[in-house]
């Protein structure tokens, strides 16, 4: 097809922005055929650009034979460049922003034709989400997708003008880093110049943000990517946005205080009301409460402890909780109501389930519903524990306990889950409400069994509470970290701390982590150096952008707001990457991909077998003995290797 040309043609209006008042107008239009329905004398078109849609119209009777002809060679999503005049419509359409009038055609250029999209654009219309990755540059066109971007657009606007507000100073830190143990694993770039040597690609600007501090701009501001190789989630990615903070001669207090107003300000554009300050809450009293670092608060159930109540019952496995010196604890939920009271015995079966899946043995239940008490464990109830349990849990009229009996780490995460869909299936969150929270006092360390040492948990920069200095080697599970986490409606949002900042309190802290002298100097030299030459006391906070606009567009999948995302499996169904690459940049990096490995045997002659090869050769023997070629297993020095045979 002959295309046309755009020329000087520049567009009058936006395509979303006419109205009524328009009418009469003369307007140049621009931009992407989205439907084209042509009724044998009316042929209506739908002319989609940024920032909406309108109908352009031409009647047989009324246009120019040349226009018309043109007009019946659109087809969907072809680039067009209209001009017509603007006319009220007979029939209007609510649903559409421009439903009160329509465009009467008086010229038409073609500037591009397109290929049938291989998914469908429309936003009601089901697709794979892989198809709509390999064809992501179509499904951008989607207008969830463009609303989603510019709000994500608009959120960045509104952060960089907050901290430059707030005199902030705004900077790009290096993409090609050190590789530092701890943490997640990284991404590495080899170096081409250093033979063997590494650059790795950021997971946070940590450490950078930390020497900005000491080299005294004492408001530091990013948005950065970070990339961390891990095992993917729902709403992770290996590369994903920051908005990276640090802040000189703060308390935790100053760093939440500076944040919260920008919390607000974020919830307002997409018009939540949000009061500050946000709630805080110890970590201790999360775990216990809501089973989470990270609860939904929107749900006001809170988990009891009901141990002691079983300290005489017959059920033996609360009563042994009982006297375990608080080992095991039995703790419960309970959801009040004629809703909770009427869970069916299908829908405890499915929370069993839930929680077995979690690593309970079940999940004991105890229900005022219409026909009275039911209870998993009734037979040991006796009227005096029920009325003890309707005391502790505050149980009224209807209503549904449930129970989880083990060490904390365990209940906490059986309740938790538990409550979570409880909430959720019985409608007790309101979808349209925003809670802020932060969780305060996080512990600094934690045991782990894989490494068989303590580690960080949340990175070995973080200051341990000032009370709990001590506990560093005494006692260091139980010294608490001045970290804290700032959660929305059951997500981390962002996390942060302050800052260990003279170098001896560093070199402790290295060695909490089992970290030798050498190593931390070979690894962290820069950082102690850096801490011993004037660090002043700072504190930051880093908040993960694309979770920010996912739960401010109500989106569910982090996908949604990132323009070109990889998969689950951290590939770009778009791009085809990661790809192999050309065996000549392989060389240039001195790199050899390790295949796996193969032999291939040709003929062996022997005249006497040695003896370690007496088994294979008789396996071998086997092997070829019923088919001239075959492949199997082959176990040779107690590894598995697969053989091809062929018999001569
Ligand atoms: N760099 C930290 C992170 O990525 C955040 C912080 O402590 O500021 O989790």
């Amino acid at each position: 097809m002959k295309l046309d040309r755009l020329d000087d043609f520049q567009r009058t209006h936006r395509n979303g922005d006419l109205r009524l008042p328009d009418a009469g107008r003369q307007v140049r239009l621009l931009g992407w055929c989205k439907r084209v329905r042509n009724l044998g004398s009316l042929v209506f078109l739908d002319l989609r650009d940024r920032w909406g849609l309108v109908q352009l119209v031409a009647n047989e009777t009324e246009v120019a034979p040349e226009l018309l002809a043109r007009l019946k060679e659109v087809r969907s999503e072809f680039v067009l460049a209209a001009e017509g005049v603007v006319a009220e419509r007979e029939q209007k359409n609510p649903n559409m922003p421009t439903g009160d009038i329509e465009v009467r055609l008086t010229s038409l250029r073609i500037l591009n034709t397109a290929q049938t999209p291989p998914i469908p654009l429309d936003e009601s219309a089901e697709a794979n989400e892989d198809l709509r990755l390999k064809w992501r540059f179509l499904d951008l066109r989607r207008e969830s997708l463009q609303r989603s971007l510019v709000l994500r657009s608009d959120v960045a606007h509104l952060i960089r003008s907050y901290f430059r507000r707030h005199d902030f100073v705004e900077f790009e830190t290096p993409i090609l880093g050190k590789s530092t143990p701890e943490g997640a694993r990284d991404y590495l770039v080899p170096s081409r110049v250093h033979q063997g040597e590494f650059f790795a690609l950021p997971q946070s600007p940590q450490l950078y943000k930390q020497l900005l501090q000491v080299a005294g701009f004492e408001r530091y501001v990013q948005i950065c990517r970070c990339f961390r190789d891990e095992d993917l989630r729902a709403d992770r990615q290996p590369e994903f946005t920051q908005v990276d903070v640090e802040m000189s001669f703060v308390r935790a207090q100053d760093i939440q205080d500076i944040m919260e107003p920008l919390l607000v300000e974020l919830a307002a554009l997409v018009g939540r009301e949000v009061t500050a300050p946000f709630p805080r809450l110890p970590y201790r009293d999360a775990m216990e409460w809501y089973g989470s670092d990270k609860p939904d608060t929107r749900c006001k159930v809170k988990i009891q402890d009901v141990t002691a109540l079983f300290a005489e019952s017959g059920f033996n496995l609360f009563r042994a909780a009982s006297e375990s010196g608080g080992q095991r604890r039995v703790r419960a939920l309970f959801f009040e109501g004629p809703q909770a009271g009427a869970f069916s015995r299908k829908q405890l079966d499915d929370l069993q389930d839930v929680a077995k899946h979690l690593g309970a043995g079940g999940l004991p239940y105890a229900k005022w519903g219409k026909d009275g008490f039911a209870s998993s464990f009734k037979k040991f109830v006796d009227p005096a524990l029920e009325a003890a349990l309707k005391a502790a849990l505050g149980v009224t009229g209807e209503g549904l306990a449930v129970f989880a009996v083990g060490p904390d780490d365990q209940t906490s995460k059986v309740l938790g889950e538990v409550r979570l869909r409880l909430a959720r299936s019985m409608g007790l969150i309101d979808e349209s409400k925003f809670e802020f929270l932060w969780v305060v006092d996080f512990p600094l360390l934690e045991w782990s069994e894989e490494a068989g040492r303590f580690i960080a948990c949340h990175h070995p920069f973080t200051s341990p509470h000032p009370e709990d200095l001590d506990l560093l080697e005494s006692d260091p599970g139980r010294c608490r970290a001045q970290a804290y986490d700032v959660i929305l409606n059951g997500f981390e949002l962002g996390g942060g701390s302050i800052r260990i900042h003279d170098a001896e309190t560093q070199s402790r802290m290295f060695r909490a982590i089992g970290m030798s002298e050498s190593l931390a100097q070979e690894q962290f030299g820069f950082l102690l150096n850096a801490l011993s030459y004037g660090a002043p006391p700072h504190g930051g906070i880093a908040l993960g952008l694309d979770r920010l606009v996912m739960l401010l567009v109500g989106a569910t999948n982090i996908r949604e707001v990132i323009a070109f995302p990889k998969t689950a499996q951290a590939r770009c169904l778009m791009t085809s990457a990661p790809s192999p690459v050309d065996p000549r940049q392989l060389k240039d990096l001195r790199i050899q991909i390790e295949q796996a490995q193969q032999w291939k045997a040709g003929v062996m002659f022997f005249e006497s077998v040695p003896a370690e090869f007496q088994a294979p050769l008789g396996a071998l023997r086997t092997l070829t003995a019923n088919a001239p070629t075959s492949t199997s297993t082959l176990v040779l020095d107690g590894e598995v290797v697969k053989v091809e045979t062929t018999t001569l």
